[in-house]
């Protein structure tokens, strides 16, 4: 069932067992897994169908410390959230990134990545990735071009990625959702408040608004905030009457720990002779990039990261010679090149290359950026349309990302040289090891991570490992804002695969006698 929110009486009032806030990524996978049961799910939705500048200017919001991308631009505000327009590139998290590291502060998730492997699985269906393997023999199988480099794996490996076609949920997801006799989607119901019990123990019911000047209270046993990592910070700050700091703030750390994946072009891969590496170009199902080992990570004491190899002359427009390599870095001469390329002849890695292949690769990384407490979100003294305090944004990269990017790199390099297959050239802002500045170019992938952390603490995090947030009976989080580390992979296939596991948690809870009954509700 659908309702449009902008045409219901003002102030009426909507009850139901659960309440999804947010019908992206994340609200849309949990809706579809309570689909056709007992349970009356409400799912709000700030937009309508289709995208609308006004709704999207809620999301406008201040950026400070490191550069990054127009709030109002980074997320869309509309039924099927970002994935309106996501890219579909998907990874799964390594078993590195739920450990504790001790060179990696407050590292370290409550649960492990064999919990999460079930629902990776499940995930797959609703992103349209195809069979779960990520492990490179099985697409070598699938295709006798994918080969991977020989490389050292103790140094690095093929870490393989996956695409979805986009799957776009706005489309998929729309029939199903309106013709579930449970389920009621609300359009333009925009969260502005959630209101809790006098004991600020149990949400009561939250505050929806829109701007046809609407305002409604919906009602539910239990609250699932889905709105994505910057919004789900910016809601639980703004909801700031019965809890001075916010909800589930008592600890100062809503919004903290900001996160994005570091996204840089940082140095280039010279082969010895051409070579097409099909495995390493953009297929339509898969792909791998060299990723960093554990025992690398450990030895150095850096992050997780992987580097990306796109053909210099399709990255730049640049046609490759010799002579450009001499020219560029007079510490390479044509010698080093034939003498690597006859090591080379003969070798298994002539299966790589191809005649028609290509001399040289731009390589862009996707590093995991280290948990901050002060790359943040917080609320704006300017307010939205509907009255809530707009986000602020403070971006702040560490020393440490850097010398991961850098040690990434000249672990590559050393990897690369040691199977004759060719040299690493860093670019100029990773040369000087004293050098912690960023350059201009530096960007994230639009990824939101880390401002409602998951820990078994309630010191060191706002939610537990249930995504349910510490000292509130009945309020979830669901989306990359609960992990308390990045990793490298891109962050949906995970944050879908913690919607399914939530909804399981709240399966079983519900049928142990969760949520106490409505009635007697105020
Ligand atoms: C250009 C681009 C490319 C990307 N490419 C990739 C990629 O290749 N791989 C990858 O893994 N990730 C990618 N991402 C990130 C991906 O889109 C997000 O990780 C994912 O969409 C997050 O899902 P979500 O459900 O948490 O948030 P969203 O999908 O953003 O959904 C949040 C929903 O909440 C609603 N909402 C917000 N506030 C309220 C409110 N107050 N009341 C009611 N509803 C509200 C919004 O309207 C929206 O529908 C990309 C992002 C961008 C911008």
């Amino acid at each position: 069932m659908h309702t449009d929110a902008r045409e219901l009486d003002d102030d009426s009032l909507i009850e139901g067992d659960i309440c999804i806030v947010g019908a992206g990524a994340a609200g849309i996978t949990m809706a579809m897994e309570w689909l056709n049961t007992s349970r009356k799910v409400i799912l709000l939705e700030g937009g309508g169908f289709d995208y609308d500048d006004r709704v999207q200017e809620l999301y406008r919001g201040a950026s400070t410390g490191q550069h990054y991308f127009p709030l109002k631009s980074t997320r869309l505000h509309y039924f099927g959230g970002t994935t309106g327009h996501w890219g579909g590139f998907c990874s799964i998290l390594d078993p590195i990134d739920f450990t504790r590291r001790t060179w990696v502060n407050e590292s370290g998730w409550p649960i492990t990545q064999q919990d999460v492997i079930p629902f990776y699985q499940r995930a797959h269906a609703y992103l349209d990735l195809g069979p779960y393997d990520y492990s490179a023999a099985y697409w070598q199988r699938q295709n006798p071009a994918f080969v991977p480099l020989p490389l050292d794996d103790a140094l690095v490996w093929s870490k393989v990625w996956r695409f979805s076609p986009p799957t776009r949920y706005g489309t998929k997801y729309r029939a199903p959702l309106v013709n579930a006799g449970n389920i009621a989607l609300y359009t333009y119901a925009n969260l502005v408040d959630i209101i809790a019990d006098e004991s600020v123990s149990a949400i009561t019911e939250v505050v929806v608004k829109n701007y046809a000047g609407k305002t409604h209270r919906v009602r539910a046993g239990c609250f699932v905030l889905a709105c994505s990592g910057i919004q789900n910070a910016r809601l639980l700050l703004a909801a700031n009457r019965q809890a001075s700091r916010g909800l589930g703030n008592s600890h100062d750390l809503v919004g903290r720990y900001f996160m994005e994946h570091i996204e840089l072009k940082s140095a280039e891969l010279w082969l010895t002779r051409p070579g097409a590496l099909t495995f390493y170009q953009l297929n339509p199902v898969a792909r791998v990039e060299l990723a960093l080992s554990a025992g690398q990570q450990e030895e150095h004491g850096i992050l997780n990261g992987t580097a990306s190899l796109t053909p210099l002359e399709r990255a730049r427009g640049i046609k490759p010679t010799i002579e450009a390599w001499s020219k560029d870095d007079p510490r390479q001469n044509r010698d080093d090149l034939h003498e690597n390329h006859a090591k080379a002849a003969g070798s298994r890695i002539a299966r790589l290359f191809r005649s028609k292949g290509h001399r040289a690769f731009e390589l862009a990384t996707r590093m995991e950026q280290a948990p901050n407490p002060s790359s943040r979100v917080t609320l704006d003294t300017e307010k939205d349309e509907l009255g809530v305090p707009r986000a602020a944004l403070h971006w702040q990269l560490s020393p440490l990302d850097k010398r991961s990017i850098r040690k990434l790199y000249q672990v590559i390099g050393q990897a690369m040289g040691a199977a004759g297959i060719g040299r690493v050239r860093l670019m100029d802002f990773l040369r000087d090891e004293n050098d912690d500045s960023w350059p201009s170019f530096t960007g994230g992938g639009w990824h939101h991570i880390g401002t409602t952390r998951m820990s078994d603490n309630p010191a060191t995090g706002v939610v537990d490992r249930d995504c349910r947030v510490f000292g509130i009976d009945n309020l979830y989080v669901a989306g990359s804002s609960c992990y308390p580390t990045a990793g490298a992979a891109n962050p949906t296939l995970t944050l879908v695969a913690l919607a399914l596991r939530l909804s399981d948690h709240l399966k079983d809870r519900f049928s142990a006698g969760f949520p106490p009954i409505l009635k007697g509700r105020p």
